[in-house]
């Protein structure tokens, strides 16, 4: 689709949500009152920054059944994530969203490849989780066999790989580079089980980790994104191209905000992610702060698609860290690491803030490569003096640099450590 029809489209849609939404959801009505904002406003796409924000307090706040803008006889299905922090997030889907859902989900899959020929091994969970259920209905609508293991049972999935001939696997990045590691250690060789593509996603990862992936199995890694308050995965995904991730933006409309100020950024500005599901029947949501960080790639993709894509995530706004007013998110070190010869992405950075000058003080710890790793002094200076250059160019601060051996940095088993914080702000 042309973007002007696209954008039609779009607006013909979100005109509606809010006419909907504005009727059905005493949240959104009481909410729109209060920000002064009628439907019959909303004129144009541009309106939308008229309309207020909705939270993930805003979910949790109506929970179970606070946020359904349908009658209860309408919804066919429900999903919720639980998090870290006590009340689920709930998501009510009806026939029409359960086909939205399927639809974008085919598309990622078929960003990758996929086809009717194709055995997807499904080994997100299934259950309240969206990976799994999400995963299973995008396959089935291609018409590709799905073999439907879930998560776990680590034997079985290669067994079942082998004897079935698997050719995509879907599954979180993390549980791919570990099947590959017990393949091994059952004697089989990862890349010769005929698999040739993998759709990952549910958790953040780095094009380093996509490469050790595409290394260990021999195939291409897809980076795919969704999550439950919008509809699951499936709001956006890679096509072989592997540069950014196409928004599935004629059911999941995209902005880019300032965090700070709430202000639509233009195109091509990094920013916080928010959605709106403009198709959505059983639990709406309006400009939803998915938290995430990222910009609108404006280049149109080699691959024809023409949705806009969104970069691979640079981390949350939850993780951002103010340094000396500069913002960094501690994936940009990653990716600076990465690049850099000797050096690990193992790293810790520690910032303090100086009792004498009042200003944030960084030192980052950086693992050396264990082929890397040397006695002679000069050498690892060096090594030190390109890392705090690169973090000057990449981030525009200056970082003191310390270089630890190989394996000193802490491993946790969830999500890494990267910061340690110790200002008294
Ligand atoms: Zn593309």
């Amino acid at each position: 689709m042309d973007p002007a029809a696209l954008q039609t489209l779009q607006f013909a849609r979100l005109k509606n949500l809010v006419e909907r939404v504005y009727t059905n959801v005493p949240f959104y009505r009481s909410k729109l009152d209060a920000a002064g904002v009628k439907p019959a406003d909303i004129k144009t796409l541009a309106d939308i920054a008229k309309l207020p924000f909705t939270s993930k307090d805003d979910l949790r706040d109506t929970y179970p059944y606070g946020l359904l803008a349908v009658p209860q006889a309408e919804v066919v299905e429900i999903h919720m994530s639980s998090g870290t922090t006590g009340t689920p997030v709930v998501d009510a889907y009806t026939k029409r969203d359960m086909e939205d859902w399927a639809e974008g989900m085919a598309r990622t899959l078929s960003g990758a490849g996929a086809t009717r020929n194709d055995i997807v091994q499904n080994a997100y969970g299934y259950g309240l989780f969206t990976g799994g259920l999400g995963s299973h209905y995008g396959a089935t609508r291609i018409g590709a066999t799905v073999i439907p293991i879930s998560s776990g049972n680590t034997q079985k999935q290669l067994m079942l790989m082998r004897d079935f001939r698997t050719t995509i696997l879907t599954c979180t990045p993390s549980y791919a580079l570990y099947l590959a590691e017990q393949a091994h250690e059952m004697g089989i060789d990862p890349t010769t089980l005929g698999l040739r593509a993998g759709c990952f996603g549910a958790e953040p990862w780095s094009e380093n980790m996509r490469k050790q992936i595409e290394a260990a199995w021999g195939i291409k890694a897809y980076d795919i994104y969704g999550l439950t308050e919008i509809t699951g995965p499936g709001v956006s995904f890679e096509c072989e191209s592997q540069y950014g991730m196409h928004v599935n933006e004629d059911l999941w409309y995209p902005e880019i905000i300032d965090p700070a100020t709430g202000k639509v950024l233009p195109e091509g500005e990094k920013g916080e992610l928010v959605i709106t599901t403009i198709t959505k029947e059983g639990t709406p949501l309006i400009r939803y702060r998915t938290r995430d960080i990222t910009f609108i790639i404006k280049e149109k993709c080699g691959c024809g698609r023409t949705t806009r894509r969104i970069h691979r995530l640079f981390g949350r706004t939850d993780d951002l860290l103010i340094i000396r007013g500069v913002n960094v998110f501690p994936n940009q070190i990653e990716h600076a690491l990465i690049e850099i010869q000797g050096a690990s992405p193992n790293y810790v950075i520690i910032v303090d803030r100086s009792a004498q000058t009042h200003l944030d003080e960084a030192e980052l710890h950086v693992e050396v490569n264990p082929d890397a790793f040397s006695d002679e002094t000069k050498d690892m200076e060096s090594l030190r003096n390109r890392i705090e250059a690169t973090m000057k160019s990449k981030l525009g601060i200056n970082l003191k640099v310390k270089l630890v051996e190989p394996k000193s940095i802490e491993r946790s088993i969830g999500k890494a450590k990267r910061v340690i914080d110790k200002r008294q702000i």
